[in-house]
């Protein structure tokens, strides 16, 4: 097989050539949003999620590119500012290069802001592994009017330095070839520059260790003082411990600071050297700088902020709405055809049965919502990688503290916006276990892209036109807001504590790429149907057995039916269908849920969606398809929200559509919140506590409302 990369080269993919092949294990290390992921799929053809705030990447990845000599296995490591952080997923980078070193670390640093990329890579060449140094986001520098030296920079740091553009795929080849010549080329040793004071210490240090290639790192580590972690970590000798001790004290002597500053400072020194040597600052910044200083003036003011995110967002859900429309006309009547298709060509029986009302009603009344998730998705896409999400984590930052929520936890909580999952995995960008859980347990109140569909489905069925966007603004508003205050009483009980401040960098504003979009489009409607052709398809099947089945036979002499009119045979044929469902499993169970749901003014049909939805929340849209479709008479009769529309008020759309927003989170949920907190104990807190408040306010506003409606 022959697979063409993106660099436009062909390689072969045959597993054959593979064995001969030389391997080189690659990691890409940076600090957050400098590019490292819009590289790694460029040079492994993969689609990973990039996005322009810090804390996307938060799980170790691999991925492989195969060339003419080389089999390279790349890993994405999340981003971090050093080597000696506490956060989860900085821990993950971390133990990825100390404990299984790579042949070839590339040290991702934007070069339009190069310091703090440079303190990182000063910490990785004390590590001792070969490294390439990658200037992304070089077209950045460009338009600041920065000129970097990179032959001059080569030969101060002894290894090889490359300019690249990584979301446009720029440089990938060069890429390429430096990770060779890093191992390769013979460079003199990688000159690290720290200082007399302290490469004195360190050399003093190293003396009592025993040989190995990151004993910097190690002597490092050990006159900061951090001994007891390391010593069990390689097991040092005991003097060389008291030689650290003795040269910390020395130092501090002669500095009169404290060492953990005293080394900060030396990186920081390192990497201001060496920006003075290699970069000038050519021409002024372009108009373009400038201006996106301007849109920051008005986007993140304090008074007009929160007001203009409030707006974009409800500017997303009314597109969602009239743009969508016309593409879910087509669909339906897609699915339209199939059903005829099915009425004139399958045999009455089970199987017709099964076909028409459980995979058509069941399957076909998800599809139908793909262009409103499609849609959605391309207005969060467009949000994220302009740079304008991190704004708004910004403008948010203040808020959430009061509410006891840390400033970083907004980025999982945007992610909640598409799935619950990824969001919950997402909180290990928080450092401690406080911010954490708080964030995990309220982040299934951010509804999700699974429960949209119901929203499409219920919102115009019970609401008028006018009031559809704003239903849709209010239902995610109310999400959000209901995190805030439950996060706020979980920080007042359960998880007491101080909150740590988080200073955000804001990226520049981007021009999303047209590639990174569609692909992201291309993931979510790919992931979209996949989820509607399996579990879906599954519980809809399953769905419609119970609904179908015990079957209610009821002899009924034909002489009599005869005797009634047209409009008696029709409500008597309604009469029966509905016989029939309440007869089956699902009626039973449905009714049996009766007496717990009749105060919030569902019916034993919505009782059956809410059991299935637990699932997966699409499945409440296919349960209420399922028993429309075999409710039916005639075979022209109402779609799903006419039917809606007929049998329930806007009372109890209101009351369901808050039940369904904040109760039981779906299994997957359940499961990762089990995982990423380590303790069923959470996982149930966070189910029974929201179905819980769900009931309560679900009731609420029922009971009131029918008193004073
Ligand atoms: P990571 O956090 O380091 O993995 O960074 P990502 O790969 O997620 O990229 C962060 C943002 O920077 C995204 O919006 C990318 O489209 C954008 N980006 C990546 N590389 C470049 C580059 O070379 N130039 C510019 N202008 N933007 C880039
Ligand atoms: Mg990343």
């Amino acid at each position: 097989m022959k697979k063409r990369t993106k660099t436009g080269e062909i390689t072969k993919m045959s597993g054959k050539n593979n064995a001969q092949k030389r391997k080189l294990r690659v990691a890409l290390a940076g600090n957050p949003n400098t590019g490292k992921t819009s590289l790694f799929n460029a040079l492994t053809g993969g689609h990973q999620h990039v996005g322009n705030y810090p804390g996307v990447t938060v799980e170790r990845r691999d991925g492989e590119r195969i060339t003419e000599k080389v089999h390279f296995t790349f890993n994405d490591l999340p981003g971090t500012y050093s080597l000696n952080a506490w956060s989860p997923e900085e821990r993950i980078a971390q133990d990825e290069l100390l404990q299984r070193p790579p042949d070839v670390v590339i040290t991702v640093v934007n070069a339009a802001e190069m310091r703090r990329g440079l303190v990182l890579l000063a910490q990785i060449m004390q590590i001792g592994v070969k490294c390439v140094l990658c200037l992304n986001m070089s077209d950045e520098a460009e338009e600041k009017g920065l000129e970097i030296d990179i032959v001059q920079m080569r030969t101060l740091l002894g290894m090889p330095v490359v300019k690249t553009v990584g979301h446009r795929g720029k440089g990938i080849k060069q890429l390429e070839e430096a990770i060779i010549c890093a191992v390769d080329c013979s460079f003199s040793d990688t000159k690290l520059v720290l200082g007399e004071r302290m490469e004195t210490a360190l050399s003093e240090i190293i003396t009592t260790l025993p040989a190995s290639s990151d004993q910097q790192w190690i002597a490092t580590r050990l006159l900061i003082g951090e001994k007891t972690e390391e010593k069990a970590h390689y097991d040092l000798p005991e003097n060389a411990i008291k030689n650290a001790n003795k040269a910390r004290k020395k130092l501090e002597e002669i500095t009169g600071e404290d060492i953990q500053l005293f080394v900060t400072q030396r990186y920081f020194g390192f990497a201001n050297g060496l920006l003075k040597e290699v970069v000038t600052q050519k021409r002024s910044e372009k108009e373009v700088r400038k201006l996106s200083d301007q849109i920051d003036k008005i986007v993140v003011n304090r008074m007009l902020g929160l007001p203009i995110f409030g707006l974009i967002m409800y500017l997303i859900f009314w597109l969602t709405f009239s743009l969508g429309e016309a593409p879910m006309g087509w669909i339906e009547a897609g699915f339209e055809l199939l059903r005829n298709w099915g009425n004139a060509t399958l045999q009455d029986g089970p199987l017709k049965g099964l076909f028409i009302d459980g995979i058509i009603g069941g399957v076909g009344g998800v599809m139908v919502f793909l262009p409103n998730i499609l849609l959605l998705f391309l207005g969060l896409s467009l949000l994220e990688d302009s740079g304008y999400l991190a704004r708004a984590a910004f403008l948010v930052d203040s808020t959430f503290h009061k509410f006891g929520l840390h400033g970083k936890s907004f980025i999982p909580m945007m992610t909640g916006f598409g799935c619950t999952i990824p969001g919950i995995m997402a909180t290990r960008i928080l450092e401690n276990d406080r911010d954490r859980l708080t964030t995990m347990m309220v982040l299934p109140l951010m509804s999700c892209g699974a429960r949209f569909p119901i929203w499409m489905l219920l919102v115009p069925a019970l609401f008028p036109p006018a009031w559809q966007a704003p239903m849709l603004w209010l239902i995610y508003v109310s999400g959000a807001v209901l995190a805030l205050i439950l996060a706020k009483i979980l920080r007042l009980s359960v998880f007491k504590g101080e909150d740590a401040p988080f200073v955000m960098e804001l990226p520049p504003y981007r021009v999303p790429t047209l590639r990174a979009v569609i692909s992201r489009m291309i993931e979510r409607s790919g992931l979209y149907i996949q989820k509607a052709g399996t579990v879906i398809l599954a519980v809809s099947i399953i769905m419609w057995a119970g609904t179908n089945y015990p079957q209610h036979i009821e002899e009924i002499p034909q002489a009599q039916i005869e005797q009634l009119s047209d409009e008696e045979l029709v409500l008597f044929q309604e009469q029966q269908a509905s016989d029939a469902l309440a007869f089956s499993y699902a009626g039973r169970i449905g009714r049996a849920m009766d007496p717990v749901f009749k105060p919030l003014g569902f019916d034993w049909k919505i009782n059956t969606a809410l059991l299935g939805s637990f699932a997966a929340k699409e499945v409440f849209v296919a349960q209420m398809g399922i028993v429309n479709a075999m409710g039916e008479v005639d075979e022209s009769s109402d779609s799903l929200r006419e039917s809606l529309a007929r049998n329930y008020s806007p009372l109890v759309g209101i009351s369901l559509i808050l039940f369904l927003l904040i109760a039981t989170p779906c299994m997957a949920t359940v499961a990762v919140t089990r995982r990423e907190s380590g303790s069923w104990k959470w996982a149930a807190l966070q189910f029974f506590g929201l179905t819980f408040i769900a009931y309560f306010l679900s009731l609420l506003v029922f009971q009131i409302g029918s008193i004073i409606l």
